[in-house]
């Protein structure tokens, strides 16, 4: 045997002994283990994730979570009623870039289980009642084309004519370029359904999740918030960090479009732990439609504190 033959046998060897040895998605998705990309804490137990709302209980990173898990946590298990939108028509344009948009489109779903990005359900924390739309970031980096802007169009529309509160936890890439200018103009048609919200007096509720919110998301419809809370550490930006700083031609922050960062520069109004938000955001509807409940009779200094400040961004 020479030598070249011997060195591709070793080489297969390898690749069946080790590399094969690596879990493949279907082992990961059946194992109770998940890897954290987080921080060095290694694998975890998925059910201590589940119990910690999947955020690390090491470094207290916030795991992207969907939208049906994120109502099972807000209002309970299956405590809430979805809304069914009637979808618009698929692909508008026949896109086809790497691979035919409708192909894109199909393995989202089947992904996902959802027929667009937005979800959206009416719900009650305690007597308030709210329509709340949230945005899955795994079908297709949650990005708004037709069918999510009809999607949220009838949730507002449904919160109009219930009226009650519309909430939008938002987790968006931004406007989806297969569907080219049809998606840009679901920023005006957002912001005009929006100000409908705001001539019948009903509150407007942002909660920026994890992993992100960018691009025409920011410059159009979560903008538009009479309130905007994030969970802790996601990023809030337009541009990318690095097309920002090619453009300014300047060293940025390191902190730079990080909820935080954000919140200090005025354009959030509080940062909110996840096992929080339910109560969050059931304290901010209460003072948002003067309801005048336990809200306003506590007396702990946070609550204070957060509603001097939720009070003054209201105004
Ligand atoms: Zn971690």
């Amino acid at each position: 045997m020479n030598w070249i033959l011997k060195l591709k046998r070793f080489g297969e060897s390898i690749k069946k002994n080790v590399l094969k040895k690596f879990p493949s998605k279907d082992d990961q998705d059946n194992s109770q283990w998940t890897p954290l990309n987080c921080c060095n804490s290694g694998p975890t137990l998925k059910s201590d994730l589940e119990e910690h709302l999947f955020v690390c209980p090491n470094c207290k990173f916030n795991h992207t979570i969907n939208p049906k898990t994120r109502f099972d946590m807000m209002f309970g298990e299956n405590n809430w009623e979805e809304i069914n939108c009637p979808l618009p028509p698929d692909n508008p344009l026949n896109f086809v870039d790497s691979k035919p948009y409708s192909d894109r489109l199909k393995s989202a779903r089947k992904k996902t289980g959802q027929d667009c990005a937005v979800l959206s359900c009416v719900a009650k924390i305690n007597e308030v009642q709210m329509v709340v739309s949230a945005l899955n970031f795994d079908f297709m980096g949650a990005s708004i084309a037709t069918s999510e802007c009809e999607s949220l169009i009838f949730a507002i529309q449904t919160a109009i004519n219930k009226k009650c509160s519309f909430v939008l936890a938002s987790a968006s890439g931004g406007m989806r370029m297969q569907e080219g200018i049809l998606s840009l103009q679901s920023m005006a048609k957002l912001t005009i359904a929006i100000n409908e919200l705001k001539k019948n007096n009903l509150p407007f509720v942002v909660l920026y999740c994890a992993p992100a919110t960018a691009g025409g998301t920011t410059a159009s419809i979560t903008s538009l918030s009479d309130i905007a809370m994030a969970e802790e550490g996601v990023t809030i930006a337009f541009s990318g960090k690095r097309v920002v700083a090619a453009t300014v031609r300047e060293q940025l922050d390191e902190n730079i479009q990080r909820s935080d960062w954000v919140l200090d520069k005025g354009f959030l109004d509080l940062e909110v732990e996840r096992k929080d938000i339910p109560n969050k955001l059931y304290k901010i509807l209460s003072i948002l439609l003067k309801l005048g409940t336990e809200a306003n009779k506590e007396n702990n200094d946070e609550t204070s504190e957060n509603i001097v400040q939720i009070t003054k961004a209201a105004s």
